[in-house]
């Protein structure tokens, strides 16, 4: 059985045309098809001004930056009304680049040296800039490229005396908007009551748009392929932000599978809702927490809403993806005190306990590149990620266990180790937690010494030395989303090879059983933190075998 590609198979083959992306952002949305195109920005052309036009040149240069700044910091300050958080920062690039000695210094000079327009001088700035991006090993700084891109945009309709948000006043009735490529600043323009949901050809996970249509609980679908070229302006369409399927003009039938499925949704929250008001339990009593996983796009109230018992698996890294930098210890402290604070605000029917927000440490490399990560693995699953990463950059390992450490004085929060391999692995990683409280300690600042440290099973290795590593370490966490994708060698990105990521394979269950059986010799607590413990039925599959929570 495969989880995750379950919406596929309700959908039967029909008259509307079916196309497959990643999928971005939950929810399942229908209506009407918006189809916006990017424009650009070649189309200028290479004019010349006379001399005594240049210094007016350069004004006008000037205030169209003014103007873009002016524009990106109020969608920035709506953006934080709006998620009540420091999301907005992840536009930080945008102002940067605007504020950016060298990029004006370059613009100016395309004007002061060889008279070109203010048009051309930003295009062709810009076009070397994006170029060098776009060059880039680094699929993370290659997504980039997209920020110019977007500036650009701006600066240019600012030249030409357009101010106007171009979808804000396009789009009248609800809608799902169809896309080449969306560009964050365009995603924050929309006028967001209207949109039903976003599909678009191009995009990815990491993209600046994608995490804002999260943020904003927009459903979303991107890397549709050429999706664009077959659709236009009022066409009908159903979108399923979970399995990453969209349908153009879908016949009967197709639209009755639909039917089925938002009723299916509707009934799932009904008995989410349920769950508020009763903690997980199987129906003889035996308990079974149901934790929730979150990462820093959540924002206030979707953390707030979360019907869950707990925080089982905080995926901090989407902090440092989405500032595009490492964030500082604080920045970091800021947000692992956010998350606990507003678990611990919450209650819900039962009561809230005290049970803590599990911080994961960096889990960087893989498909999760940044600056300070090789940029060139042949392969970055198997190279350095994770915990590799961070034993190989104790100075960034040690920041961030000081923020969890600080944080740990005010909340109840427990940090967990991704990717662990070996038994030298876990200890070096416990040491540098001791090296920490033993800095804190000598500096004064307040810690909880007895924070709960875990360690994630994901790699078959650790799964059969599971009894070792139980016994220094505090509980378990099976990322069942690495772990098939490393027992059974699927790239769990990969399309072309799903069919074979198999949650139910043999292989898979049998080292459930073994870990689970570890973590009892041990006495320590197993949950499971992968897309599994999602599926109803393989959650009862899960409970048999034992995993005493899931998240
Ligand atoms: C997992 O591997 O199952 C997991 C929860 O971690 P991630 O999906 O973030 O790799
Ligand atoms: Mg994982």
């Amino acid at each position: 059985m495969n989880s995750s590609h379950d919406n596929v198979h309700r959908f039967p083959p029909g008259g509307g045309r079916v196309f497959t992306g990643i999928p971005i952002s939950r929810g399942l949305a229908s209506g009407k098809v918006f189809l916006i195109r990017s424009a650009g920005y070649g189309a200028v052309s290479d004019q010349r001004i006379p001399y005594a036009r240049v210094a007016a040149e350069v004004r006008r240069l000037e205030d169209a930056f003014a103007a873009t700044k002016l524009q990106i910091t109020a969608l920035m300050t709506e953006l934080q009304q709006q998620v009540g958080d420091t999301t907005a920062a992840i536009m930080d690039g945008h102002l940067m680049m605007i504020d950016d000695p060298f990029f004006r210094d370059s613009c100016k000079k395309e004007i002061t040296a060889k008279r070109h327009t203010a048009e051309w001088a930003v295009n062709e700035t810009a076009r070397k800039t994006a170029s060098a991006f776009a060059s880039m090993d680094n699929a993370y700084l290659r997504e980039r490229f997209k920020d110019v891109d977007d500036i650009v945009k701006r600066i240019l309709r600012n030249l030409q005396g357009n101010s106007a948000e171009p979808h804000q006043t396009a789009i009248k009735h609800p809608c799902i908007l169809v896309a080449d490529e969306l560009l964050p600043s365009e995603t924050l323009s929309l006028p967001k009551q209207l949109i039903l949901g976003i599909a678009s050809d191009h995009g990815s996970v990491t993209s600046h748009a994608s995490l804002l249509a999260r943020v904003l609980g927009i459903p979303a679908v991107v890397g549709l392929g050429k999706l664009s070229e077959h659709t236009q302006t009022g066409d009908s369409i159903l979108l399923d932000g979970s399995s990453g399927v969209v349908i153009i003009n879908p016949d009967r039938h197709q639209q009755q599978a639909f039917g089925k499925m938002r009723e299916q949704e509707h009934v799932s929250i009904q008995r989410l809702d349920r769950f508020n008001q009763h903690p997980g339990a199987t129906r003889d009593g035996h308990p079974v927490p149901l934790l929730a996983n979150v990462d820093y796009s959540t924002s206030t109230e979707q953390l707030t809403a979360v019907n869950a018992e707990g925080i089982g698996l905080f995926r901090s890294e989407y902090q440092w993806l989405s500032l595009n930098r490492e964030p500082t210890e604080n920045e970091q402290y800021e947000a692992y005190l956010k998350v606990g604070r507003v678990r611990r605000n919450r209650r819900n029917a039962f009561g809230e306990t005290a049970r803590p927000v599990i911080i994961r440490t960096w889990d960087l490399g893989g498909d999760k590149i940044v600056l300070g990560t090789p940029a060139k693995e042949a392969n970055p699953f198997l190279g350095n990620r994770s915990i590799r990463f961070l034993l190989n950059a104790p100075s960034v390992f040690r920041r961030q266990l000081r923020a969890i450490l600080r944080a740990s004085a005010h909340e109840s929060i427990a940090v967990m180790y991704p990717m662990i391999s070996t038994l030298e692995e876990l200890r070096a990683a416990n040491h540098e937690l001791t090296l920490c409280m033993e800095q804190l300690r000598t500096e004064g600042v307040a810690f909880d010494p007895a924070i709960q440290r875990g360690v994630m099973i994901e790699v078959p290795a650790a799964a059969h030395i599971a009894g070792v590593l139980g016994k220094e370490a505090d509980f378990f966490s099976i990322g069942s989303n690495d772990l098939i994708q490393y027992t059974l060698a699927v790239d769990r990105l990969n399309e072309t090879v799903a069919h074979l990521y198999q949650p139910t394979h043999p292989a898979i269950l049998s080292l459930i059983d073994l870990i689970v059986h570890a973590g009892r010799s041990c006495g320590i607590p197993v949950s499971l933190c992968g897309e599994m413990a999602s599926d109803p039925v393989l959650a009862v599959l899960l409970v048999g075998l034992g995993v005493s929570e899931l998240s």
